[in-house]
């Protein structure tokens, strides 16, 4: 429920920083303001002016900080309610001092996310606006941010209400002839009808295919590196990462545990692991990495397999191959300064074959471009969609209103208007999640949840 009471919050991160930004939003935003605020400037506060003044303690004349001030009168703010924000000095103390100083003027401290929610409750942003807000801020890639830049001014909102027109002009069809029932559904009402829907469902699919790319988008991918002991993981790895991250012996087997490191391809966020060298042994600790670098293999997005090239195929490569079966996997033929022995078994249970020398580099952007080409701008993605779903809750939504919307083409065998209706209900119900038209008080209280407080 939306209580319209008055909210604050600190909306910057905690600790010291140049600025801290005490946000403020309600009904008491002007009052606050006045209350703890002294402009040096006659006039007070004008709406959309910074102004230059103290915060004090008003019932001890005491000057808490030098700070600016700006007061933004409704309906032109984040929340659409009249919003105050104070910048001081952003020491943690004097941040917490100003904070009090507002929660004494009848003000609440927000929860994580309510500015962001009362935006979306008072109409300024719908749901997927609201969480494109959240994937701005924790954006760790120039991929995920531009997607949700894209999100957060309305690409995919207006795909959903493209969804959303086409199914509610059938429904409206359908209804009239249910408040009509002496009326048989005439054979141009249900081409028209069958078109709508056939178009709503047209959207749903291409925008259900541009999930895994929306995903990776947002998400980053895993990239699991495997091979037996000495074949040159490690050295790979700190090639990939430009550092010495990983130790680099003759000795094998001196990775034993999972090495993890986020790093940029071409504005994707790739996590590399680096695992255990796979082979049989005897020794306790080496097989407990082993076993955990095969543990990986199932939730990787993507595996390089790496193989000596100076050596002969052994049957410790072949275990590594049976490990990977249905698995996208590079594999990277590694040591091609050294005189090549390696024959490959067959190349067809690999996406693509590689040649690197770690120890000289040369490969490696031939490598990092075969994975990023694999997961930017898959064939997969229609090309009709500029914007992508990258959230398991929009994918999963549309999904079920796809499932109703199959339901209702079989039923317009039957010409059940009311079980038609139903279906279409239904489907749109779904839909309504996307946006939050139709969403439960329970879900918003657990997507805003997940914000930081202040936002
Ligand atoms: P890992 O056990 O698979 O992680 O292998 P390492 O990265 O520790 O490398 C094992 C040995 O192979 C080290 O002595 C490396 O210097 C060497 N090595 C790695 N890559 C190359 C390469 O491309 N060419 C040559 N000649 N040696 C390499």
């Amino acid at each position: 429920m939306y209580i319209r009471d008055t909210i604050a919050a600190v909306s910057t991160p905690p600790g010291n920083g140049g600025i801290g930004i005490i946000r403020v939003s309600g009904a008491l935003a002007a009052a606050v303001g006045e209350t703890v605020f002294k402009p040096v400037y006659d006039g007070g506060l004008v709406s959309h002016r910074f102004s230059f003044g103290t915060i004090y303690d008003a019932t001890t004349s005491e000057m808490v900080d030098e700070a600016m001030a700006v007061y933004m009168r409704a309906p032109r703010s984040y929340t659409r309610e009249d919003v105050l924000e104070l910048h001081c000095h952003g020491g943690w103390l004097v941040v917490e001092r100003v904070l009090s100083l507002v929660l004494s003027c009848g003000v609440r401290l927000a929860d994580p996310g309510e500015f962001t929610r009362r935006a979306f409750l008072n109409g300024r942003i719908d749901l997927i606006q609201a969480e494109a807000v959240m994937d701005i801020i924790s954006s760790k890639s120039e991929s995920a941010l531009r997607l949700a830049q894209k999100q957060r001014e309305g690409a995919l909102s207006k795909r959903i209400e493209d969804i959303r027109c086409r199914l509610l002009g059938a429904l409206a069809l359908i209804e009239a002839y249910i408040d009509f029932p002496d009326d048989d559904l005439g054979e141009t009402d249900v081409a028209s009808i069958f078109a709508s829907v056939g178009e709503a469902q047209s959207i749903i699919t291409s925008l259900l295919l541009t999930f895994e790319e929306g995903r990776v988008m947002r998400d980053g991918i895993s990239v699991l590196i495997v091979g037996k002991p000495n074949v040159g993981k490690s050295s790979l790895l700190n090639r990939l990462l430009n550092e010495n991250r990983a130790i680099v012996t003759h000795i094998p087997g001196t990775t034993r545990d999972i090495i993890e490191e986020t790093i940029m391809f071409d504005g994707l966020a790739v996590r590399l692991l680096d695992t255990a060298g796979i082979r049989h042994t005897d020794d306790f600790v080496e097989q407990e990495g082993i076993n955990r670098a095969l543990a990986k293999i199932p939730e990787a997005d993507l595996v390089i397999a790496v193989f000596d090239a100076s050596h002969d195929f052994g049957f410790e490569d072949q275990l590594i191959i049976d490990a990977l079966v249905n698995k996208p996997t590079i594999a990277v033929l590694n040591k091609t300064d050294l005189h090549q022995r390696l024959l490959l078994p067959g190349d067809d249970c690999f996406v693509t074959v590689v040649k690197t020398a770690a120890l000289s580099g040369e490969g490696i952007e031939v490598l990092k471009k075969t994975v990023c080409d694999r997961f930017l701008r898959t064939e997969s993605l229609d090309p009709r969609e500029s914007v992508c779903l990258s959230r398991a809750r929009h994918r999963d939504a549309l999904t079920v209103a796809d499932t109703y919307l199959c339901k209702f083409n079989d039923g317009l065998v039957d010409r059940n208007l009311e079980l038609l209706a139903l279906d279409l209900r239904s489907a749109l119900q779904s839909v309504g999640t996307v946006t939050g038209q139709t969403t439960t008080d329970e879900v918003l209280d657990l997507i805003f949840s997940s914000f930081c407080i202040g936002k």
